[in-house]
């Protein structure tokens, strides 16, 4: 597959997916990092005379009433600032004229697409027909969205020569890195609230490291199979997800590692206990101790997942002690995940670890599957 940097790409009109999902709190966006990052290939391609169509997704669209609060009016408000651009009310009506006189457009929320009907989100080739014959070249540039293969990140590759933005650039190169790494011990830290979520990655993940350290709500869901006290932790109840806890605790037990001592609140009291002296009512918050030497072993580190509630003081001490041990180790370290990038951006450790990637899910399957849905699908499918 191709990438952008290694072709020309001038005087075209270009259909640019990127990934503008950022979170928004009180009307206003709390990190802006995804839509900075695009700014390299957009600003390229206008600079080579293309007009740019940018396509993306924002939220989740389940309803009609979803379309009024995950519009990308708000993205295209903070865009307006660097860019000439003009904003398309509706993904499925695009105006001719209108996209041949100007030079760069923001098309609504390409998830509008799935009220009534699913379309967007089961890659419909009609709509990925539509969006093409607007343009003569797709670029994809949305690296967190390449985990879904959908009309916009991958249907559209069979109508359009389709190459690789810089972003996609960036973070598979320095991905690739991890997922062929040959280096042990190969440590991976998971962390974060959604063992639901992460548990098929932790599967995959488990093949590959030597070492896997469990840690924040995660781990609680482990705990618990175990057979510990965990008061009134968060927790997965869902029978499958612990019945494949179990499978995984069975057969990777001597790979697991955690925390020997947790931060607790017993009644609104925070304490540091053992895990055995964990009792009906705690909450907890684990403390990463005891685990510097593994560590310190490490040639190779993966980490996503913060070690407790970060945003909160009195429950960021995991987080914040896990950051230092694994800057003070001499390992690669590779962090990929919104809030876990967050946690070292908030220490200042940005330029501690080797790298720091803008996917969540994305970077998660594509260390743990070496494969994304949306780039498999372009290499069967595009021209
Ligand atoms: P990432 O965004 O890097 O993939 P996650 O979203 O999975 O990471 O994890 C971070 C979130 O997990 C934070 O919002 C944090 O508050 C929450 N979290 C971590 N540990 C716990 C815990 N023990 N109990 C409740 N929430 C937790
Ligand atoms: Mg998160």
């Amino acid at each position: 597959m191709n990438y952008l940097s290694k072709v020309d790409v001038t005087n075209k009109r270009v259909l640019l997916r990127c990934d503008f999902n950022v979170s928004i709190k009180n009307g206003v966006i709390t990190d802006t990092s995804k839509i900075d990052k695009s700014l390299d290939t957009i600003n390229y391609l206008l600079n080579n005379k293309n007009t740019v169509i940018l396509l993306s997704h924002f939220g989740r669209v389940k309803t009609e009433d979803d379309k009024k609060s995950n519009s990308l009016k708000i993205v295209y408000e903070y865009l307006k600032e660097f860019l000439d651009l003009e904003f398309v009310e509706d993904p499925t009506t695009i105006d001719k004229v209108q996209v041949s006189n100007k030079k760069c457009f923001l098309i609504e929320n390409t998830r509008f697409t799935d009220v009534p009907e699913k379309r967007e989100s089961i890659n419909d080739l009609e709509l990925a027909k539509y969006w093409s014959e607007f343009a003569d070249v797709f670029v994809i540039d949305a690296f967190a969205s390449l985990h879904r293969a959908h009309s916009s990140t991958a249907g559209v590759s069979n109508y359009l020569p389709t190459y690789l933005g810089f972003l996609v650039e960036k973070e598979l190169t320095n991905l690739e890195k991890l997922v062929k790494n040959s280096k042990h011990p190969f440590l991976v830290i998971m962390g974060g609230a959604k063992v639901d979520d992460k548990l098929g990655i932790i599967e995959g993940l488990l093949k590959k490291c030597d070492k896997l350290i469990l840690t924040g709500g995660i781990l609680n869901t482990f705990l618990k199979v175990m057979g510990y006290n965990i008061g009134k932790s968060l927790v997965s109840d869902n029978g499958e997800i612990l019945r494949n806890v179990e499978k995984i605790i069975n057969e990777s037990k001597n790979k697991i590692f955690y925390s020997s001592k947790f931060i607790v609140n017993r009644l609104n009291n925070v304490l540091e206990v053992d895990l055995e002296d964990i009792q009906n009512d705690d909450i907890i918050y684990d403390n990463i101790i005891n685990l510097d030497e593994i560590i310190n072993a490490s040639k190779i580190v993966f980490l996503n997942g913060t070690s407790g509630k970060y945003e909160i003081d009195e429950y960021s001490k995991g987080t914040e002690k896990l950051l230092y041990d694994l800057k003070n180790s001499s390992a690669e370290v590779y962090v990929g995940g919104g809030d876990s990038v967050s946690s070292v951006i908030s220490l200042g450790f940005e330029n501690e670890f080797k790298y720091l990637s803008s996917g969540g899910g994305a970077t998660l399957e594509y260390v743990s599957d070496s494969k994304l849905k949306a780039l498999e699908y372009i290499r069967e499918h595009n021209l």
